[in-house]
């Protein structure tokens, strides 16, 4: 506990300056501020100053995320972490909802994680990073985005049910960025755990390789303990007779005249790992066969270790942990894996790093908006230092900022450093554009010196110099959102603070767009999902304090025309004095360029190419601008045309409002006469499925219109890798679970806008003028 020295304590409860709630407050000579809440000191025992917690090796840092199936036990793992490594004074339980990590009242409420927190702690030397990610399908955005930032992970399973369907969806995606992992069977004190069965479905389900490095101690009931299989120790909790907080526990080498059976299986269970690892590391494979041919028992543990260490890092095998969180078993081996297995920040590859050196370098991955303090940034740095009151150039907005805090972020509480290097998870505080997927660097020039950089080895190895700037990015790509609602607040009173919240929520969560219609002025919220929608209409209400309806919820569709057609329009009105006259010739035809166009593409009659002047032009592209965003069959926005301007004649007095009106209704003139054709969104499907329900999943997704693109074969399972409209594919989730008996797994991502059959359009239509 940080001392209060003689200061007196009645005089210190006051507002914490940073969370605003009354606590009592420690000023710390190094300028740090502690909240002193009763549940939470701050700095654990053995960290005597500030100096000790902010300048950790870059080898020593770990950052890790946990993922998991909804339930598997990952805020309870989390918790008893930060419990044991010092951080929290008393156990958390998701179950009365006190946990640190889930902080949102939401996530409290509904005990699932939906934002991805940070958690920092130090333990025995190494500072960890925990990244939560989130387990549910609708945030694969988040999951996505903390997969970037984070080097390892630590999947953690019930092990009364094995891998689950969510679990496998987000370790293929971990497979996709290559990240390491661990693996930690939790829940062993339950009824119905096994340890062998939950192996063997990782080694089925999840095509990998488990390194038993633990074996369990008694299974369920009797679950006490475990072995360490690489130095045949037994690990015991023993029940302290106050408080059994698993803070206590005894190592010690199993002996003959221990429990025989277990001996065996430990040395058996040795000798099968050495086995395993000799075969995926020729180093280690040669120590094997040279000097400790005769016999295993004499091989030192550091030798296992560090090959254990080489073929994790190599993604070829995953080592297994096991334990019961909540029974407070297993945790602090499991801290000693995470850094003794996991890659520190420094064996990472990430492309864009070599552009900038030791230049600063950092991903914004997280916003969260504080009350007080504004919107706080979690940035990931990946190269150079970032210090508080320093200006930092954002790559995606364009813009130099002022950081006015860098803060230490160990879940919703903070503490204040000086700086942060590469490697580490900081939390900042005055970023106010910066938004989550921004890539933070320290000036304009520096990014422009990467860009050359990156143009010369990019250009020399692909003979072109464009689109270098994506190389630059730390951030990954959002997906368009397909799905919509219209949102209104209680009253119109209230518009002017739910614009307010959505531009905060916006900044949090790239995938949510905004718009207004046009025509109604109603406020759209367009996402990814039906659960995200919900999700933010919740955290509106919650946060916010606002009441809001939500309309049903839409597919967003596109249109486009499939002829060329000329239109001619006239206006001609009298305000005031003034006569405003124009007449516009405009032409539409489709767009056909490789990539598909979502902005209007602009061309002038050659006649009249020179002769307009640039605020004429500047109009009349207004005009067509908001032309393009409604198309003329059910005024959704328009993709891939073309729009010609012929002629626009005006008089001295026509005012330039008048002129974009003109454009743009004779481009709606020309657009209606047009061949007329809606655009779907479709989607990219994955399933994973077995070869016993591959029949029926098939022939569900033909009578959803779905075209198979290929099906790959694996050991027992099938991969079926299809194309499918989104407007099939409501509710899927329930259907396949129960097509397959939740066997099967899927992931949705969308693909690209297409043409829909006459029929399909007919029908679309008839729906939406309510004459179905
Ligand atoms: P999350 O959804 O992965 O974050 O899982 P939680 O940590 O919220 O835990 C889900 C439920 O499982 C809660 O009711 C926990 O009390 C319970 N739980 C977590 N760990 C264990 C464990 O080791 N053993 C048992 N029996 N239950 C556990
Ligand atoms: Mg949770």
């Amino acid at each position: 506990m940080l001392s209060l020295g003689p200061l007196r304590a009645a005089s210190l409860i006051s507002e914490c300056m940073y969370c605003r709630k009354a606590r009592v407050l420690a000023v710390n000579p190094l300028k740090g501020h502690f909240c002193l809440q009763k549940n939470y000191s701050t700095l654990p025992d053995d960290v005597k100053s500030l100096r000790t917690i902010i300048t950790p090796v870059v080898s020593k840092i770990r950052n890790i995320g946990i993922m998991a199936h909804i339930d598997a036990g990952k805020t309870t793992t989390t918790e008893r972490m930060l419990y044991y490594s010092g951080y929290t004074r008393t156990l958390g339980d998701v179950d009365d909802g006190d946990t640190v990590t889930d902080f949102m009242a939401q996530e409290r409420e509904r005990g699932i994680t939906i934002q991805s927190a940070a958690v920092t702690f130090d333990w025995k030397g190494y500072r960890i990073n925990l990244i939560d990610t989130p387990g549910h399908v609708d945030f694969t955005v988040e999951v996505e985005r903390s997969l970037r930032v984070l080097d390892g992970a630590v999947a953690v399973f019930d092990a009364s049910a094995g891998v689950e369907a969510q679990s496998l969806t987000v370790w293929r995606q971990a497979d996709k960025h290559h990240i390491p992992r661990i693996c930690f069977l939790n829940k062993m004190d339950k009824n119905g755990a096994s340890f062998t069965h939950a192996v063997e479905s990782i080694k089925e389900k999840l095509k990998t390789k488990p390194l038993l490095l633990q074996l369990p101690i008694g299974e369920a009931k009797s679950f006490r303990g475990i072995v360490d299989v690489i130095t045949k120790e037994q690990v015991i909790w023993k029940a302290a007779a106050a408080l059994d907080d698993g803070k206590i526990f005894e190592r010690k080498p199993l002996k003959e005249t221990d429990d025989l059976v277990l001996l065996r299986d430990a040395s058996d269970a040795r000798n099968t790992l050495i086995e395993q690892v000799a075969d995926l590391d020729d180093e280690f494979a040669e120590l094997v066969l040279g000097e400790f041919s005769e016999s295993f028992d004499s091989l030192p543990a550091e030798k296992l270790h560090s090959a254990v260490r080489r073929v994790t890092l190599a993604r070829k095998a995953v080592p297994v942990f096991c334990g019961s969180a909540l029974k407070n078993k297993g945790v602090q081996p499991l801290l000693d894996a995470i850094s003794m297995y996991l890659p520190a920040p420094d064996e990472c590859h990430y492309d864009f790093m070599k552009w900038y050196k030791d230049d600063l370098c950092a991903l914004a991955f997280k916003v969260l908006h504080d009350k007080q303090r504004g919107p706080l940034v979690f940035l990931r740095i990946y190269s150079g230092i970032m210090k508080p009151q320093s200006a930092v150039y954002n790559i995606n907005k364009n813009c130099v900022e002022r950081m006015s805090r860098l803060l230490l972020p160990f879940a919703d509480q903070q503490i204040e450093i000086s700086s942060l290097t590469a490697g580490n998870i900081a939390l900042t505080v005055g970023l106010k554009q910066s938004a989550t997927g921004d890539t933070i660097v320290s000036s304009k020039a520096s990014a422009m010196a990467a860009a050359r950089q990156a143009g010369r080895d990019v250009g020399s190895k692909r003979g072109r110099s464009s689109g270098v700037e994506n190389f630059l990015l730390a951030g990954i790509e959002v997906p368009e959102p397909v799905f919509f609602c219209t949102i209104e607040p209680s009253s119109m009173a209230r518009q002017p603070d739910l614009d307010r919240a959505l531009t905060c929520l916006q900044r949090e969560d790239p995938s949510l767009k905004v718009k207004i219609d046009a025509d109604t002025g109603q406020t759209i919220l367009c996402g990814m999902g039906e659960l995200h929608i919900e999700i933010i209409h919740d955290r509106i209400k919650r946060e916010y304090g606002l009441d809001t309806y939500l309309g049903p919820l839409q597919i967003a569709y596109r249109e486009t025309i499939q002829n060329s057609v000329q239109a001619q329009d006239t206006l001609d009105r009298s305000i005031g004095e003034k006569r405003h006259q124009v007449t516009a010739q405009i032409g539409v035809r489709p767009w056909e360029g490789d990539t598909s166009a979502t902005v209007p593409v602009i061309e002038y009659a050659e006649n009249i190419c020179d002769s307009i002047q640039p605020d004429l032009r500047e109009a009349i592209e207004n005009g067509v601008h908001t032309s393009y965003l409604q198309g003329p069959c059910l005024g959704f926005p328009l993709q891939d045309v073309v729009v010609t301007v012929n002629a626009v004649a005006t008089n001295s007095d026509t005012s330039l409002t008048m002129v974009s009106a003109c454009v743009s209704r004779c481009m709606q003139k020309a657009l209606k006469r047009a061949d007329k054709q809606v655009l779907e969104p479709v989607m990219n499907l994955e399933i994973t499925v077995s070869d016993h329900h591959l029949g029926a999943v098939l022939g569900d997704l033909a009578q959803r219109r779905g075209s198979i693109r290929e099906i790959q074969s694996r050991p027992d399972d099938k991969v079926v890798l299809a194309s499918v409209p989104l407007a099939e594919m409501m509710g899927y989730s329930t259907v396949l679970r129960s097509l397959t008996s939740g066997s099967a797994t899927f992931t949705l991502e969308f693909a690209s806008y297409q043409v829909m059959s006459p029929h399909e359009q007919t029908a679309l239509l008839q729906k939406k003028s309510g004459l179905a």
